[in-house]
C-alpha cells in the first residue's frame, strides 16, 4: 500500500472532504441520526485520535467525545503536554448507531473511506486507536486491543498505537479501574516518546 501524499492546504482538503459527505445516506444509520459527527481538532496536528462512533452526547452536539468518555480524552491528552485544539479526533462512524450497538461491517464500509480521506488530508505523525473498532478498522486485525495495544502498527507509513476506548474505561471500578487507566498512560507515554514530547503527570 503506498504511503500518503503530502497535502499543502489540509483546511481545504477537509473542508472538501466534509462538503463530499454532505447530507450522507450512504448507510441505514442516517436514519436515526441527530447530526453528523464529522471530526474536529487541529488539522496540522502531529497527532489523530480515531475511536469508534458518536453516542448520545455526540451525536445531540455533532462533536466526538464530548460526553463522559470525552472528558476522559480531554484529561489524557491534557497530560501528554497537548490540548484538544492541537490534535485531531475522529470516529470509524459518523452517525450513532441506535442504542449505542457496535456498528455492522456493511456500515463501517460505508463510511470509512471518509475516516481515511481525513488521515490522508491530516497525515498525522502518529495515530492512537481508542477501542476495537477503530483498531480492527486500520489494522485489518481481528484481535483484541488487549493482546494488541502496547505496540506500533504501520498504517500507510503512519505508527498506529492501539489502546482502550475511554468508555471501557469509565466501565471498570477500583482495582480494574487503576489497571486500565495504567495500561492507556503506557501507551500514551509511548506515543509521547514516539513524538518526543516530555511527561508531564500522570492521568490518574
Ligand atoms: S455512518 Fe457514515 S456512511 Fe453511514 S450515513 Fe453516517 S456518514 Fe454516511
Amino acid at each position: 500500500v503506498p504511503t500518503l501524499p503530502a497535502v499543502v492546504d489540509r483546511e481545504a482538503a477537509m473542508r472538501a472532504v466534509r462538503a463530499d459527505l454532505g447530507d450522507c445516506t450512504r448507510c441505514g444509520l442516517c436514519r436515526g441520526r441527530k447530526n453528523i459527527v464529522f471530526g474536529v481538532g487541529n488539522v496540522s496536528t502531529r497527532l489523530m485520535f480515531v475511536g469508534e462512533g458518536p453516542g448520545r452526547d455526540e451525536d445531540a452536539q455533532g462533536e466526538p467525545f464530548v460526553g463522559a468518555a470525552g472528558q476522559l480524552l480531554n484529561r489524557m491528552i491534557d497530560a501528554m503536554t497537548l490540548s484538544r485544539e492541537r490534535v485531531y479526533i475522529a470516529n470509524v462512524i459518523k452517525c450513532r448507531p441506535p442504542d449505542n450497538r457496535d456498528p455492522e461491517p456493511d456500515e463501517v464500509a460505508s463510511c470509512l473511506p471518509f475516516l481515511v480521506r481525513q488521515i490522508e488530508v491530516i497525515r498525522p505523525e502518529v495515530i492512537v486507536t481508542l477501542g476495537r473498532h477503530s483498531f480492527h478498522a486500520l489494522s485489518g486485525s481481528k484481535a483484541g486491543v488487549g493482546a494488541s495495544r502496547g505496540r506500533f502498527f504501520d498504517y500507510r507509513g503512519i505508527p498506529v498505537m492501539p489502546t482502550f476506548h475511554p468508555a471501557y474505561v469509565l466501565r471498570k471500578e477500583g482495582e480494574e479501574l487503576r489497571e486500565a487507566r495504567k495500561l492507556v498512560w503506557d501507551d500514551l507515554q509511548a506515543v509521547m516518546k514516539r513524538l518526543g514530547l516530555e511527561p508531564a503527570r500522570r492521568t490518574s
